[in-house]
This record gives C-alpha cells, sequence and structure tokens, in this order.
C-alpha cells in the first residue's frame, strides 16, 4: 500500500516524501517473515503494539527528480479515538543501505524510545542524558536483535551520513548554520551524534553485549508462534483527514 500521508508541519518538515509502509512490503513477502517475527517479538517483549514502521522516500524536485535526503530514523505518533498509534519513521536510504538485521537493530532502537515516550504519556520533548543509550540498551536486551549486525547498522550509517553530507554539505545547515567552514566529516559527525553517544561508545555497548552472550551461551531463538498481522490504523485514519495529533520525537 502507498501512504502520501498529510503528516502536521514539523513531521512533514522532518519526513517529506512518499510513505511507504513496511509491513505492506515485508509482510506480503514470505522471505521476509522472519523479520516480522522478529520485529513483534521485539515488540511483546518492550510491551507495546508493534510501532507502524514508515519508510519515506526522498523528496522530488519539480522535474521529478530526487531530492538529497539525510539518512534519518525517529518516531511519531498518532491519537486515534483517544489511543496512541506508534510510528517509527526510517529514511528510504536507510533503508536500502542496511541489510535485514541491521535494520531490525535500527527500528529495535527506535522501539526502544517508543517505550521512553509511552511512560512519559507521549511528551514530544522527552529528552535527557541517557535516553538515547538505554534504547540502545533495550534493543541489545533483544536476542532478536545481534549485536554485530547494530555495530555494522552504525558503522554504515556513519558512512551514509558521511557520504550524503559531502555531497550535500547544505542538507545538513540545521545542524550548524555555517556550511562553508566547518567540513562535512565534522558535520557528520554532529548530525549523527545529537544526543546519541560516540559511535565508538556505542559499539563498545554492543561488544558488551557479545561479551555476555558468549559467556552465557545464548543463542536467539525464533519466537514459535505465528506473528501477529501488523496493522496500518495509522495510515487508513490520516488518509481520510484529521491528523492534528499527529506528533513527533525527533530521536
Ligand atoms: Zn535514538
Amino acid at each position: 500500500m502507498l501512504a502520501q500521508l498529510a503528516l502536521v508541519k514539523p513531521l512533514e518538515k522532518r519526513w517529506p516524501g512518499e510513505k511507504v509502509f513496511l509491513d505492506t512490503e515485508y509482510g506480503a513477502n514470505p522471505e521476509k517473515a522472519q523479520f516480522m517475527q522478529n520485529f513483534a517479538a521485539i515488540a511483546k517483549r518492550f510491551g507495546i503494539d508493534p510501532p507502524d514502521v514508515i519508510i519515506v522516500k526522498p523528496d522530488v524536485d519539480k522535474s521529478e527528480k530526487p531530492k538529497p535526503q539525510k539518512p534519518d530514523a525517529s518516531i511519531g505518533w498518532a491519537v486515534i479515538d483517544g489511543k496512541f498509534h506508534d510510528i517509527v519513521f526510517v529514511s528510504k536510504n536507510i533503508k536500502n543501505g542496511l541489510n535485514d538485521k541491521e535494520l531490525l537493530a535500527v527500528v529495535a532502537h527506535e522501539m526502544g524510545h517508543v517505550v521512553q515516550v509511552n511512560a512519559t504519556r507521549h511528551n514530544p520533548h522527552l529528552s535527557g542524558k541517557t535516553v538515547e543509550s538505554d534504547a540502545d540498551k533495550s534493543a541489545l536486551s533483544c536476542p532478536e536483535v545481534d549485536p554485530t549486525a547494530f555495530k555494522s547498522m552504525l558503522v554504515t550509517i556513519e558512512q551514509l551520513i558521511d557520504e550524503v553530507a559531502k555531497k550535500h554539505p547544505l542538507l545538513y545547515g540545521d545542524f550548524t548554520g555555517s556550511m562553508a567552514i566547518i567540513p562535512a566529516s565534522v558535520q557528520t559527525k554532529m548530525a549523527f551524534g545529537g544526543n546519541h553517544p560516540m559511535t565508538s561508545t556505542r559499539i563498545k555497548l554492543a561488544d558488551e553485549e557479545l561479551q555476555r552472550r558468549n559467556a552465557n551461551h545464548d543463542t536467539v531463538e525464533a519466537p514459535q508462534q505465528a506473528a501477529p498481522q501488523v496493522q496500518s490504523v495509522t495510515v487508513q485514519v490520516v488518509e481520510k483527514g484529521d491528523c492534528r495529533n499527529l506528533e513527533e520525537s525527533s530521536l
């Protein structure tokens, strides 16, 4: 299903471009069944409903040429009949640049943020020194998330951001405001950093989890039960119009 969501302004600014639900792409593909099962298992582990994962294609210019896109992921939510529906946004370049295990690591990190915003009753200004490292810890606590894939995900995303920053330095103007004097590689660190710990610190965390699993001889058990159907309730409601309650948290 293709969805052109009518997002509220801040979300539309951050996530312009055509949106596609991951479950419509992956859920229909038997080869992606393991991914969907792991995704549902992580949500269950976190005590949340599986969020709607939306892949956002780059926005296009007047001649339909794709504009440069920041490799990015964040969460949002819509209030529908008084119930929160969580959404994970992932840029198309991240989705295309990662394998399924790495994509699962990204989505698990974002689901870690979903747990955090649930705990704050969906305060869109979730902040604090540890929100990012806590989201990493949540993701890595899931046996479905491979710490090695988590590490390669970090490295690949940093490369993707660096490529885009070098090609389109102005894209990161909102981070620094003075592109001319700051090299792309430094901007990349700032853009990628945000509140995230340094990549080396995040890799260390994944290494610690790897060591812990090896010491415990943990093996990843595939979930036995069939994955519950991930619902696309958000798009149905949003497409019909009222999305004033759609909010995001930049995480
Ligand atoms: Zn985050």
